[in-house]
């Protein structure tokens, strides 16, 4: 018998559950999957980061941590926490996030927002350039960042991407290192945000790196707020240098209700809601784990602990 602790918000484990409990079943796994257990008799754990559970040191015969979702900056660095962890990575939250980094992308790539006329009498059409005159970057070239850079190549744009290791991707010029993202920035029409937050990327849109993208340049970040510099990004919008931002994550969640983001005329202000882990297929990628934990081979989508992501 495995036993299995399910360690994330209340609410989470009524949509978990039943994927879960069949998952198991079906890969022929005999498992407790609870919400409480003794520590010590806890084989794995399914965890969110914002659980009750943040001291591992009880869990003495902890297999490995399976990680709901994609983003590990609030587990990663734990210092009680010595079995593996692994992050999420799930077809269902990927095509969540291609969906709506290609609808953002296409709102500011047709200057929907502009176009969209008030009954106000005006009439100043916007005449958009077609998809292959426009550069989209983005910054991130895993799970997300390569399939949201894949699928933007595929309907016309002119795409590039930027990643800590040289990558591959078809269609997409890829760059890498610290001129890599200078190249990046510079032809970044939209810039699209998919990196992880740790310790190498916090503050890495700064006040310099705003200025070396081209003006009238728009962004959307997806990816973690603590990405950007918010007093920078805020100077730079105001002085039109950068023209419109979607912003889905922020520093301090939920958005503050005094911050200047929430009036400011060009900045659209998403409830981290960009993708959600699918309870469905994430079950199935949790469930795999386990089955691989059990079978003695190695565990997907583990996290570098040193690299933090
Ligand atoms: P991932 O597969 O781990 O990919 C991360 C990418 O960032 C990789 O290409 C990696 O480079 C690159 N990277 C990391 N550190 C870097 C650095 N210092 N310099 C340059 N590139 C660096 O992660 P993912 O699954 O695509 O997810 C990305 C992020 O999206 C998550 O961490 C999370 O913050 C965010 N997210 C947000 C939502 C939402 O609803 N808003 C939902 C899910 C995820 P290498 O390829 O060289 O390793």
């Amino acid at each position: 018998m495995i036993n299995v602790l399910f360690a994330a918000k209340a609410d989470r484990w009524a949509a978990y559950e039943p994927h879960l409990k069949s998952g198991l079943a079906a890969a022929g796994l005999t498992a407790d999957l609870r919400t409480e257990f003794p520590p010590e008799e806890v084989d794995y754990i399914i965890y969110a980061p914002n659980s009750a559970v943040q001291d591992f040191t009880p869990y003495t015969r902890l297999k490995a941590v399976l990680n709901l979702w994609a983003g590990v900056e609030s587990v990663v660095g734990n210092p009680t926490l010595k079995a593996p962890l692994a992050r999420m990575v799930d077809p269902g939250m990927t095509q969540g996030m291609i969906e709506w980094v290609v609808g953002h992308v296409m709102r500011h790539h047709l200057g929907m927002d502009r176009n969209i006329l008030r009954q106000d009498g005006t009439w100043e059409p916007h005449i958009p350039p077609l998809a292959q005159n426009r550069r989209v970057t983005v910054l991130g070239l895993g799970e997300l960042g390569s399939a949201c850079a894949t699928k933007l190549s595929q309907l016309g744009f002119d795409v590039a991407g930027w990643s800590r290791r040289p990558k591959d991707v078809k269609g997409v010029t890829c760059l890498a290192g610290e001129d890599g993202l200078t190249a990046a920035l510079s032809r970044a029409d939209i810039l699209v945000l998919l990196l992880p937050k740790t310790p190498a990327t916090e503050n890495l849109l700064d006040a310099k790196r705003l200025a070396q993208m081209p003006a009238g340049a728009m962004i959307v970040n997806p990816g973690r707020g603590q990405l950007i510099d918010d007093e920078a990004l805020l100077a730079t919008l105001n002085s039109g240098h950068i023209a419109q931002a979607t912003l889905d994550v922020f520093r301090i969640e939920p958005l503050p209700a005094d911050h200047p983001y929430w009036a400011h005329p060009n900045v659209t202000v998403t409830p981290h809601i960009a993708s959600e882990t699918r309870t469905e297929t994430a079950s199935q990628v949790v469930v795999e784990n386990i089955r691989r934990g059990e079978a003695g081979e190695p565990f997907l989508h583990l996290v570098d602990r040193a690299a933090g992501y």
